[in-house]
């Protein structure tokens, strides 16, 4: 990398050097016009006094007219003067008997004032769209080197990243192992002829260490790391980004195994046909590029391209196809358990004062990321050090806690354990349908970290099955499911929250599809009212220019709607009665733990069987 900095500087010295050598040129041609110029009766008048020791005449043949060099007698001064008729001033000369030399004019006037002109500009012009290019990019090493890629090439002089420093994301690290592997010994995968994804996604909300974890990767492999932010493939210049991928994936297949990691890949990899100006603009044909790239390195070739986003729903899908980004690694916020190691973690090299309780100081902080948490810890430290303390206490944690917790953006994460109570009741009822209906379900994982994204708490089935149609009964029971949290909290506490208004969004919707898309309703028949185009265009579902039916139509899809809905709530209230005990217990099992899996959420219905029995 670094020789390719050299090289880009080469260029601006050789740039300067150029323009020296030009401007000596140039003023040293402008100091031979400044002798005296006199005029023709000027030098008749010097002819006359005998003080002219010779001339010499600059002729340009073709006009001919010329310039004359007048070297006066005794001294060493010199006239000039200009000629507008060579042959006249030659008789002249003759007549009066001065010595006279003829020159042709020398070509150096077609160098002047052609080429070296052109010349400037050019440079000029160069030096301009450099300084340009330097502003938008911030980077200074790159000056002549426009096409090159940015990325920083780690390798085991920087400070190396491992495992061991990242903190919870127990499963994310479990998941990366095996790239890991492969990096560090290919032959054992490629005898048995295993096909190693080629790209790994890593996906979750700023600063829950994604690229603390790609570099991980890379540091345990002992491979070498490029690393570059999608926000250096977007340039003001069209085709720039194209080329930087296209070196950057050259580089590394002079390195493998290695690995490639695209930060903030959102920025080149959205969806494409949605940008303004339409057609093919510059990210499109920097996502092409480096579509083209993951497709052209074989399989197995060492490469594994890593990339992070906090945005997967943006993505464009065909970054998603096998072959690709194959591989996606979700990296949450961390549970109780995680954020406490992460804090252990980050006291490395603080010393903590007899009263500091991380893991109380854990469970204080739900909804944190690993960087909050950094930050916290880092902000203890500062007061500790202002007060002049050579260890931090528990108080200063509290303080940087409502420092850190109270700065603009983070207001959501400190959260009451009211909210995290009805939270978890809320999830739980939405656990419980997944159980109990047939056809959803079952429960991956059930959560009550914040999201950060406005959702308090998630629950997750596995992923679907890869089902041709969504039958009549699963639609219904989806919507049960929405409806599950609203139920679970209404039966729990004596008021209700705002927090079920997606859920409700998404029944609705549910509900209506089923309706006007699907011909669900026997009242409504089998009629499509629904008048969605699915084009791509600008500002996509924005405009629905006209709905193709009345209002007394309109009328009855809302009743439908309504019917569905209140039916389905009803099926879930019923369900949940029946399984109160479990809802109790599920509920209590998340505060306690903030996230649950399949099994321990599955465990709480055999325990409650074994009570009845
Ligand atoms: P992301 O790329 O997901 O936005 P980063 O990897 O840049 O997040 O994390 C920012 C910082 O937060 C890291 O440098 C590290 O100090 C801290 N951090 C985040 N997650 C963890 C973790 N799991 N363990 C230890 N430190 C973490
Ligand atoms: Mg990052
Ligand atoms: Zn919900």
């Amino acid at each position: 990398m670094n020789a390719k900095k050299s090289k880009g500087m080469g260029g601006v010295t050789f740039c300067l050097f150029l323009i020296m050598i030009l401007a000596v040129f140039w003023l040293t041609n402008q100091a031979q016009t400044r002798q005296r110029e006199i005029t023709y009766t000027d030098f008749q008048k010097l002819v006359e006094d005998n003080r002219v020791e010779a001339v010499r005449i600059r002729q340009n043949k073709a006009v001919p007219t010329g310039s004359m060099d007048i070297f006066l007698k005794k001294t060493d001064e010199e006239r000039r003067m200009y000629v507008s008729d060579v042959n006249e001033i030659q008789a002249y000369l003759n007549e009066e008997g001065i010595i006279y030399e003829l020159k042709d004019v020398p070509q150096d006037s077609w160098l002047m004032t052609t080429i070296f002109p052109t010349l400037l500009t050019v440079i000029i012009l160069m030096i301009f769209f450099m300084m340009m290019n330097r502003q938008a990019g911030g980077a200074n090493a790159k000056a002549m080197s426009f096409g090159k890629n940015r990325a920083r090439l780690s390798t085991d002089a920087d400070k190396k990243v491992t495992f061991a420093q990242v903190a919870g994301l127990q499963e994310e690290k479990e998941e990366l192992e095996e790239v890991v592997d492969f990096l560090k010994a290919p032959k054992k995968y490629i005898q048995v002829g295993a096909r190693i994804p080629k790209g790994v996604l890593l996906v979750g909300p700023p600063g829950t260490g994604k690229t603390l974890l790609a570099k991980a990767v890379a540091g345990e492999a002992g491979v070498p790391f490029f690393t570059i932010s999608g926000s250096d493939f977007v340039e003001m210049f069209v085709g720039v980004g194209a080329s930087r991928v296209r070196d950057l994936f050259e580089d590394a297949k002079k390195n493998a195994p290695c690995i490639i990691f695209i930060d903030e890949i959102d920025a080149v990899a959205r969806r494409r046909g949605t940008g303004m100006g339409g057609g093919h603009d510059e990210r499109e044909q920097t996502l092409n590029q480096l579509l083209v790239e993951m497709d052209g390195f074989g399989v197995n070739e060492g490469i594994i391209v890593m990339a992070a986003t906090n945005r997967v729903d943006i993505l464009d899908p065909a970054i998603l196809r096998p072959g690709r980004f194959d591989r996606k690694v979700a990296v949450g916020r961390p549970d109780v358990k995680g954020r406490e190691e992460i804090l252990k973690v980050h006291a490395n090299g603080k010393p903590l004062g007899e009263d500091v309780d991380l893991t109380q100081t854990a469970q204080t902080t739900a909804g944190f990321t690993g960087a909050d948490l950094e930050n916290l810890l880092n902000e203890a430290a500062i007061i500790a050090a202002k007060e002049g303390r050579i260890f931090l206490q528990q108080e200063d944690i509290r303080r940087s806690f409502v420092k850190v917790g109270i700065g603009a953006e983070k207001k959501s994460h400190v959260i009451s354990e009211k909210e995290k109570r009805i939270t978890a009741f809320h999830e739980a009822g939405h656990a419980i349908l997944f159980h109990v209906l047939p056809d959803v379900g079952p429960v991956y994982s059930v959560s009550i970290i914040p999201t950060g994204i406005g959702a308090a708490g998630y629950t997750m089935p596995l992923p679907e099955r890869d089902e041709m149609f969504n039958t009549r009964g699963k639609m219904l029971q989806d919507i049960t499911v929405a409806l599950g949290g609203r139920v679970a909290e209404e039966q729990i506490f004596d008021d209700i929250t705002t927090g079920a208004s997606q859920d409700i969004k998404d029944a609705t919707a549910k509900a209506k599809a089923m309706v006007t898309k699907f011909g669900m309703s026997e009242k409504l028949g089998l009629i499509n009212y629904d008048n969605d185009s699915d084009e791509v265009f600008i500002g996509r579902d924005l405009a629905h220019a006209s709905r193709g039916y009345g209002e007394e139509v309109a009328g009855k899809i809302d009743a439908e709607v309504k019917r569905i809905i209140d039916e389905c709530y009803l099926k879930a209230k019923k369900i949940i009665k029946e399984y109160d005990g479990v809802l109790h217990a599920c509920a209590e099992l998340l505060l306690q733990k903030e996230k649950i899996t399949r099994e321990e959420f599955e465990a709480l219905f055999e325990e409650k069987q074994v009570l009845e029995l």
